[in-house]
């Protein structure tokens, strides 16, 4: 029988004897814990959002968004807050609990920008809908300010351990996510980070990254785990897709290692079978994104999601059922002000070969 005791000291070794265990080993241990400490017929649904789109000045390499690679995604600035507002509507229609709006920013700089992020927390709060923002690296004051205006999680992914993370990203460091992450922790905002599958990393890396997230204290309340959507004219543009029975073991993992976190099927879903879903949920997914786009790349639609759930009986999950709804406080009575900061997060700049193929070919497409 499993370790049910939560452990933030899991060694890569002893992830990857849980990650390479017979799959039907494998899946009754996920299973069993999952059964412990979570409804196995609920999911939560949660919709993704993208308020500012594109021409990000970072340089991951599996992301359209990077304004340095040559990519088919259409740029938009900051949505209204009326627009969000509409489209927030339109998901809770859909079934979703949960708003997680995404700007490729860097990082949250105060200001106007940020004073309009704000209202829109404020405004989805008020719909009796969870929110969750991922806009970057965030200081202490800015986690607050996000706090005070009502929102519910903060995601920031760490997205792979920190050895492979330095072969995917070179405009910013390991330690400025587990900062970011720890700056959310001072709030009551709930943490919200996961990692991708499928961008060339060893299966060390995989448990590396696991071994990252357990270790948290508090563990992360959410961690989605997306498969590489490769994009044309993104440095991982030429992975192959990972098979489905990765995603089932990544996952059942993830259950064993952090049993009360929500483990949300991120990107990668479209090509995932309903019975690959199944699989997934039976070891122990418990979230998924819904809506046709997730932030640029394709995503089931909502209408094939909510037949895939009557066809398996499971339930979307309630919005504050795993915390209670966070109050949203007014600006003009808000405790934490704009303090103009500008904080210098690292920029390792190292090179990464791929990287810099994609940036060159980018180039050479603008100037032809
Ligand atoms: S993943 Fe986020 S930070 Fe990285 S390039 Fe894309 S939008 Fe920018």
């Amino acid at each position: 029988m499993q370790n049910t005791i939560m452990r933030h000291d899991w060694t890569k070794e002893e992830i990857l004897e849980i990650y390479n265990r017979p799959i039907m080993n494998l899946l009754y241990d996920a299973a069993s814990i999952h059964r412990e400490h979570h409804n196995p017929n609920q999911v939560q649904v949660s919709t993704l959002l993208s308020i500012k789109t594109g021409g990000c000045p970072e340089d991951c390499g599996y992301c359209p968004q990077a304004a340095r690679y040559h990519t088919d995604i259409e740029g938009n600035d900051l949505m209204s807050v009326q627009q969000v507002k509409a489209q927030a509507l339109r998901a809770k229609a859909g079934g979703s609990s949960r708003v997680c709006m995404g700007a490729a920013w860097r990082n949250v700089k105060d200001g106007p920008e940020f004073d309009q992020v704000l209202e829109m927390v404020r405004t989805i709060n008020k719909l009796d809908m969870e929110v969750c923002c991922t806009l970057g690296m965030i200081t202490e004051n800015q986690a607050h300010r996000l706090a005070e205006a009502g929102l519910y999680a903060y995601n920031h992914n760490l997205d792979s351990s920190e050895e492979y993370y330095k072969e995917v990203i070179s405009t910013r460091g390991y330690q400025d996510r587990l900062d970011t992450i720890d700056n959310v922790r001072k709030t009551n905002v709930t943490v919200c980070s996961g990692g991708i599958i499928g961008m060339g990393e060893k299966l060390e890396d995989r448990a590396g990254m696991l071994v990252a997230l357990a270790s948290l204290n508090p563990q992360p309340e959410s961690t989605p785990i997306n498969a590489l959507v490769a994009v044309d004219g993104t440095p991982l543009e030429e992975q192959e897709p990972v098979s489905i029975w990765e995603m089932i073991r990544m996952v059942a993992t993830t259950r064993i290692v952090m049993p009360q976190t929500q483990v949300r099927l991120s990107a990668g879903r479209t090509s995932m079978s309903r019975e690959g879903q199944a699989m997934c949920f039976f070891a122990g997914a418990n979230s998924i994104f819904a809506g046709d786009k997730l932030l640029t790349t394709p995503n089931p639609d909502v209408n094939e999601d909510m037949k895939m759930f009557e066809l398996l009986g499971l339930e979307p999950m309630r919005p504050f059922v795993k915390k209670a709804q966070p109050e949203s406080v007014e600006a003009q009575y808000s405790a934490y002000k704009d303090q103009g900061e500008k904080p210098k997060w690292s920029r390792p700049e190292h090179k990464i070969e791929r990287n810099e193929q994609a940036k060159q070919a980018a180039k050479a497409l603008k100037t032809s």
